[in-house]
């Protein structure tokens, strides 16, 4: 039953695709390998459990794996289905190899920015990735059986004759290329194996094969027939109990109502290594339509600007697939960090065919609602943590708000600003607590500690504005102004609106604004800034002598150009002309006013100009010298004349 054959490839054009190709994932023909076995036996076991074979009572399924550096060869073995002659000729020589050379000869004009998913498709053939030789032994469960050993070298040219294996199931041994022999080394294969079979449904051990001589000590034994244990702590000889390098039965498997809380912490630390709590997550279970099984983790953030960057791993029933398939998971659930497994997506195709693919938009739109559901559902039924988690949460959301509109509409009226006392507040909430001072204007805090002098003032003056200080907040307002047309949002320093203004009488009006523009520029000419608006107010807060405005259309210009502008650009060149507010109901101020012309005047114009802008958070460091000089020498005069 001997059987020689020549696979239907031409190694001359098949080889270089399969190198460039796979040239970063070499590694996936363990993931392909292992779950090759784990078939197997998930087959056998079927198959006994519908009566078909019947399986000894001590049978345990199980996936080892065998590195040998010395020898350079890796072997896979299972205790699996096994396969007869006609099976290995009729999978392997036929499928498996007709099956890569279809998956090749599809996509070998295809670039490499357009690959396929994890490279489904290449199954058992992947192994000639890494290996110049590789053989199967395999027995089939069948009663009766023989053993087949089938090896080829480079994939091309196939031998099949009588195996010796007597036990059912199938080693595959790889005698590796010498560019990939560190797939041979133990702690690059379990590297390797985690990443890929860390959920994979039967128990995988992985080892490094023993060396010849084996230590045969004498076991002790005591009188009573026991064995001895080992009483020295250090136990060295001791053969610990192999543990398998996978967890069988992954969370996600589980039906929520079996989770306990700790098992989604302990489950979030293992699979991220986060060690920072989660703030919640949304377990999704769903048989129908499709099967799709996953736990989205809601991380906690480390600081207010931090860079969130979450990790979505895709699975395909426990066979890791790859990490953020941003084709089958929305983008903006990118920042959460969770597992999905779907047995039915289609892996075998190129990824924008996956992005085109109908189903696959279910999928997607399906995790989505549940995130929406899940959110709106706490701030409906606990809004206390709703609002506790606000924070963390909230450019996640802003994120999904933009990007997504199906989100953005499910979302539209659970968005939540905290104001400057701390309180929480929707849109509608905080347009009508401040309808009568500004309709429709939204002021807000980019920097509580910048834009302190501005909170004072609308603390007083009994406004309100909200906090948006994270990055994410300034798209986000575009987009919310953008939904609601007649909305403005203002940051906290732009125009000064007329409730913090003393009102002045009609008959005044005309003598005050001459008066004003007389010093206004007077103050101008002594600063001798060229993009500087002077403005002089009668303030109601009259502890507040000058301070900095800027216009939000200015502002957000040279933000914009700031962002788009290519990197090492003067920025300076967008600056918005900025707006010093003198306060003429400062003693300060009226001193300028009084004594305009003089050089005492025009130092106290520079010191009220940089004490606004120190205030405003923004010093240059030219200025700050210029600053720290002349405080100096006022305080000297000062101290002069006493
Ligand atoms: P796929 O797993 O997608 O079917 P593969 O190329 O990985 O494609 O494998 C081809 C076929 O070879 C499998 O479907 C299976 O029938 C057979 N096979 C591969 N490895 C084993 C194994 N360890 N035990 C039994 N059968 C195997
Ligand atoms: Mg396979």
């Amino acid at each position: 039953m001997n059987k020689q054959g020549s696979l239907s490839i031409n190694s001359e054009n098949i080889f270089p695709i399969i190198k460039k190709w796979l040239y970063s994932d070499h590694d996936i023909f363990y993931r392909e390998l292992i779950s090759n076995g784990c078939d197997a036996i998930t087959k056998l076991k079927k198959l006994d459990m519908i009566g078909e074979c019947s399986l000894p009572d001590d049978y345990e399924a199980k996936i080892q794996v065998i590195v040998d550096p010395e020898t350079k060869t890796i072997q896979i073995m299972d205790n699996g289905i096994g396969m007869t002659f006609e099976e290995v000729d009729e999978y392997i020589n036929q499928i498996a190899f007709s099956g890569a050379q279809d998956f090749l000869e599809k996509y070998k004009d295809k670039t490499n920015d357009d690959q396929i998913i994890g490279h489904f498709g290449l199954g058992f053939y992947s192994a000639f990735m890494v290996a110049e030789k590789v053989t199967i032994d395999t027995l089939s469960y069948r009663d009766g059986a023989t053993s087949v050993h089938w090896e080829s070298e480079g994939g091309t040219d196939f031998e099949m004759t009588e195996g010796d294996r007597t036990v059912p199931g199938t080693t595959i041994t790889l005698y590796l290329q010498d560019d990939c022999t560190e797939f041979s080394n133990l702690y690059r294969a379990e590297e390797v194996i985690s990443k890929y079979c860390s959920f994979m449904p039967v128990p995988i051990f992985v080892s490094e094969a023993k060396a010849e001589e084996e230590t045969d000590e004498p076991i002790e034994v005591t009188e009573d027939g026991e064995v001895k244990a080992d009483e020295s702590e250090e136990s060295e000889n001791k053969p610990e109990e192999p543990k398998p390098i996978n967890d069988t039965h992954p969370l996600w498997a589980k039906h929520p109502n079996e989770c306990t809380e700790d098992e989604y912490k302990e489950f979030y630390r293992k699979v991220f290594h986060d060690y920072k709590e989660p703030l919640f997550w949304i377990h999704l279970n769903m048989d129908y339509p499709f099967n799709l099984k996953g736990i989205l983790y809601f991380p906690r953030l480390n600081y207010q600007y931090e860079n969130i960057e979450g990790t979505i791993k895709l699975y395909n029933n426990q066979v890791f697939i790859a990490d953020n398939i941003k084709e089958v998971i929305p983008e903006f659930l990118l920042l959460l960090k969770g597992v999905i497994d779907c047995p039915d997506l289609p892996l075998n195709v190129s990824r924008s065919a996956l992005q085109n693919d109908g189903f696959v938009k279910k999928i997607s739109d399906y995790i989505t609602k549940k995130v929406a559901d899940r959110l709106t559902g706490m701030y409906k039924t606990d809004k206390e943590n709703y609002e506790k988690y606000w924070d963390d949460i909230s450019p996640f959301i802003k994120f999904g708000y933009i990007r997504d509109e199906k989100f953005e509409k499910k979302l539209n009226d659970y968005i939540l600003y905290k104001n400057i006392d701390g309180k929480y507040l929707t849109l509608p909430e905080c347009l009508e607590e401040n309808k009568e001072k500004h309709e429709n204007t939204v002021f807000y805090v980019t920097d509580e500690k910048e834009q302190s002098q501005y909170i004072n003032m609308f603390r007083e003056a009994g406004t309100d504005a909200v906090i948006l200080s994270h990055n994410i907040d300034s798209a986000f307002i575009t987009h919310v102004e953008a939904k609601n047309k007649d909305l403005k949002f203002k940051r906290i320093d732009d125009d000064l609106s007329d409730v913090f203004k003393e009102e002045t009488a009609e008959d005044e009006k005309e003598s005050f604004e001459t008066a004003a523009k007389e010093l206004a520029d007077a103050v101008k000419t002594a600063l001798g800034v060229e993009k500087l608006d002077v403005k002089v107010e009668k303030l109601k807060n009259a502890s507040v002598a000058s301070m900095i405005t800027l216009s939000e259309e200015g502002r957000r210009m040279q933000e914009m150009m700031r962002m788009y502008s290519m990197s090492g650009m003067d920025d300076s060149m967008f600056a918005p002309t900025q707006t010093l507010v003198l306060n003429v109901n400062h003693p300060l101020v009226q001193y300028v006013q009084n004594h305009k012309d003089s050089e005492m005047a025009a130092e106290v114009s520079k010191q009220l100009y940089d004490l606004a802008l120190l205030s405003h958070g923004s010093l240059t460091p030219d200025r700050m010298a210029e600053f720290i000089t002349r405080n100096n020498e006022l305080m000297l005069k000062l101290a002069e004349e006493k």
